[in-house]
């Protein structure tokens, strides 16, 4: 059966994180919208600067852009089995460019996960997050630090703080998730799709409402 998992909720509230623990469970692999336009923003381009411009402030990268690198991942074999989506789509009109997307290769979206947490916990995980140059593991310094300060477990990479986790740019992207994302909801909810979960707790019980959610859909 394919897993084809669509995650949305605001930065900080753990869709990375938890992505990458349920990878190693489902067997399919963690697809971020973020993580990829850091990697493109990283390339010397035109492109990779506007995209680089667009995350330094908190701005969404154009949807067109963002799409067809989405379009592109989807298609590797390890998306065979399906993928948890996270980070993509952000707005109304991905929604649509994801439908495209997934008739192109077809496939059925089979949950969308909102993952919700109070605005006071977001902000102060996102203060406190760091993240691996190499591999993209995230940490959090107080409550999941590494073993050794600024070394990654998993392999050994050089932790960073994003730019956009710093107190202007969250407020800023906190606000566009309110804008321009948060409608999503009311979309996948007319679809039959939607599932909210709370995820303001430690990762082990969010792991596990999230989990909660997919078995009672038949999914895990
Ligand atoms: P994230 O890692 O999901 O928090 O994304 C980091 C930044 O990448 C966002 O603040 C946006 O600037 C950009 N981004 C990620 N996904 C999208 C998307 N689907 N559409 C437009 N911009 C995106």
């Amino acid at each position: 059966m394919e897993l084809n998992l669509v995650f949305f909720g605001p930065p900080g509230v753990g869709k990375g994180s938890i992505s990458q623990r349920l990878e190693k469970t489902y067997r399919v692999p963690h697809v971020s919208s973020g993580q990829i336009l850091r990697r493109k923003a990283e390339e010397s381009s035109i492109l990779a600067m506007q995209i680089k411009e667009n995350v330094a402030k908190g701005e969404l990268v154009d949807n067109h852009t963002v799409a067809y690198l989405i379009e592109e991942r989807l298609g590797k074999k390890d998306c065979r089995k399906g993928f948890m989506l996270d980070g993509f789509p952000r707005n109304i009109a991905q929604i649509s460019m994801l439908d495209a997307i997934l008739k192109h290769y077809d496939k059925k979206i089979s949950i969308v996960i909102e993952l919700s947490a109070p605005e006071d916990v977001l902000v102060e995980r996102l203060s406190w997050r760091r993240q691996c140059r190499q591999c993209g593991k995230i940490y959090h310094m107080k409550n999941l630090p590494p073993k050794k300060p600024g070394v990654c477990d998993e392999c050994g990479g050089e932790l960073f703080q994003r730019e956009d986790d710093l107190p202007e740019t969250i407020k800023k992207r906190l606000e566009v998730y309110k804008k321009s994302t948060e409608p999503l909801k009311a979309e996948y909810e007319k679809r039959g799709l939607l599932e909210t979960v709370d995820c303001s707790g430690e990762i082990k019980e969010n792991l596990a409402n999230i989990k909660a959610a997919l078995k009672k859909r038949g999914l895990a």
